[in-house]
């Protein structure tokens, strides 16, 4: 199949009246819907009220689970699906914004010889999850034991009193989440679908959606065979029949500096309960994520959830009591949290509301529902999961409306930039445009070159003084991956946005880099 120049567009300009499909919502789970369905040869618009990875999709942990949780939980069929997908990610469709993170578990005074041999199973048990999924060791080697010293070389900040070894396990980690939505997002529009941003659904039925263009506030309907609706954990509004019950994640960002040395992420035991951690993680760009929170968020769902003073409190906690370094709450430079789109399961046990009492009970599987009217909803899972989820729903809406489409080809589709690793290893761009961008490093250099005419040094230099960004991605955003404005530039299309004072530091980048791209385009 041949790639039209197709781009991502904010508003509802030139849009077409009558489609195949129309996807509602580009987190994670509509740009692969987006995906599954143009691949399969159908017609396609999908629509954010907002930006791509505006909700939940970019607030995530960033790890490509195996699903070894969930096995803990007895859901065999859950975790097999997720270490299926996480090799498909790793292997073939993303290995340029994946790599395996090695992860460890301390044995401290705080873990029990019984909680050790628990951990340790539990390892050997994920370890099975990856052979089972066809994963080779070359892309997540199997755990093993390691003795305090050698945990001490991977994470030199760990507290020594009491450390009497460790096991050391691998499992997949993104680049960053909305990265992986925005690159889901620009091969489904190099494939011919329609994706545009600032475009709200206000009504939808199982065949039209009345679409309000949020840059011009005009309203228009647009016909289709079968709607998906894909808004996370705003489903509920859009058809009646779906419930959901949020919990809230909250994760601290941390400065290299707050966890010396760290090369390996640290699963953090927490104090006085059994078998719960908090995840420490070291990210590609140098920060470090400590999560996570499972807290239950009734009521109105804000549009950006915030993490409470508690949360933060409960996870610089737990952090400190396994780091010898103290830690205080001016270490943390950012905190960001994400609501889980869970579907509401009625609880069997009696519970007083009639509502399961824990949310991280509610079954993390995803479902796809169908509306009276034919909308067909599809929500919950993860980001591991997503191409799984979407090819589930474009299986039931093409059934549902009687649509004759291909098979679906997302399993062996490389995204945009994707090679084997050894290519991605061999590319001459900088190795920050590779980790975002794989062999579509060159394209981004080059094409902000020929819109800025300026040079390759000028592109590539960090945007400020301990700032990555490059001002070569930020045009990219504005002239590929329909960055609308400064916001979607460094909250989505680069995430300089999570801590605030580097995202201040970056502003008269981003706002150059929208002149600089309105200049080529009004020239053009
Ligand atoms: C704290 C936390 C940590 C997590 N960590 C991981 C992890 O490490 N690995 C993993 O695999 N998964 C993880 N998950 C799960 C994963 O992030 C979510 O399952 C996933 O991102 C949900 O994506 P989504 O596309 O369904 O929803 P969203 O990303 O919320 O997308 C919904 C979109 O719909 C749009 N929208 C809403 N209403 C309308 C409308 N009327 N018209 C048009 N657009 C609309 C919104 O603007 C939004 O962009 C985590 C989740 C949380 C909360």
């Amino acid at each position: 199949m041949t790639l039209t120049p197709t781009r991502i567009t904010p508003g509802l300009a030139d849009v077409p009246t009558e489609v195949d499909v129309v996807v509602v919502g580009l987190g994670i789970t509509g740009a692969g819907v987006a995906l599954d369905a143009v691949t399969r040869g159908l017609s396609v618009l999908a629509v954010d009220a907002h930006d791509l990875a505006f909700g939940t999709s970019r607030w995530s942990s960033k790890l490509v689970h195996g699903g070894l949780r969930y096995l803990a939980t007895g859901q065999v069929g859950v975790a097999h699906e997720s270490a299926v997908e996480r090799g498909v990610l790793m292997d073939v469709t993303a290995p340029h914004l994946t790599r395996a993170l090695p992860m460890l578990v301390p044995f401290n005074s705080s873990v029990s010889a019984v909680q050790a041999a628990v951990t340790r199973g539990g390892m050997l048990a994920g370890d099975l999850l990856r052979r089972g999924a066809g994963t080779s060791t070359d892309t997540l080697p199997k755990p093993r034991h390691l003795s305090a010293t050698e945990a001490l070389a991977l994470a030199p900040a760990l507290r020594k009193p009491g450390l009497r070894g460790a096991m050391l396990g691998w499992d997949g980690q993104l680049e960053d989440d909305a990265r992986l939505v925005t690159t889901v997002a620009r091969t489904a529009a190099a494939h011919g679908a329609h994706v545009r941003t600032r475009a709200r659904v206000l009504a939808a039925t199982g065949t039209s959606v009345e679409l309000r263009d949020e840059l011009t506030g005009a309203v228009t309907t647009v016909t289709a065979r079968t709607v998906v609706n894909a808004t996370g954990v705003w489903a509920g509004d859009l058809v009646e029949n779906v419930e959901l019950r949020p919990s809230r994640g909250t994760h601290l960002v941390l400065r290299e500096a707050a966890v010396p040395g760290l090369q390996v992420g640290v699963f953090a035991p927490v104090p006085g309960e059994t078998n719960r951690f908090v995840l420490v993680l070291p990210q590609p760009d140098g920060t470090i994520y400590v999560g996570l929170t499972d807290v239950p968020a009734d009521g109105p769902v804000p549009e950006v959830p915030q993490p409470t003073e508690q949360e933060i409190g409960f996870l610089l906690d737990v952090v400190a009591a396994a780091f010898a370094r103290p830690l205080h709450r001016s270490d943390v430079v950012g905190a960001f949290a994400g609501l889980r789109p869970l579907l509401d399961v009625p609880a069997n046990d009696g519970a007083k509301d009639g509502h399961s009492e824990e949310t991280a009970d509610i079954s993390r599987k995803h479902a796809v529902l169908t509306s009276p009217t034919g909308v067909v909803t599809v929500v919950g899972g993860k980001l591991t999961t997503y191409r799984r989820m979407a090819e589930d729903a474009v299986d039931a809406a093409t059934a549902g409306a009687s649509i004759d489409a291909g098979p679906c080809r997302t399993a062996a589709l490389p995204l945009l930039g994707a090679a084997p690793r050894e290519v991605l290893a061999a590319l001459e761009q900088p190795e920050r445009l590779v980790r975002r961008f794989g062999t579509d490093a060159e394209l981004v250099l080059a094409s902000a070159v020929e819109t800025t005419g300026l040079t390759e040094e000028e592109l590539l230099a960090p945007v400020a003084d301990g700032v990555p960004v490059t001002l070569a991605e930020l045009v990219f955003g504005v002239t590929h991956e329909g960055a609308h404005d400064v916001a979607d530039l460094l909250d989505r299309r680069t995430r300089v946005g999570l801590v605030a004072a580097d995202r201040d530091l970056a502003v008269p980048a981003a706002e150059r880099a929208l002149e600089l791209a309105a200049t080529a385009s009004s020239r053009s």
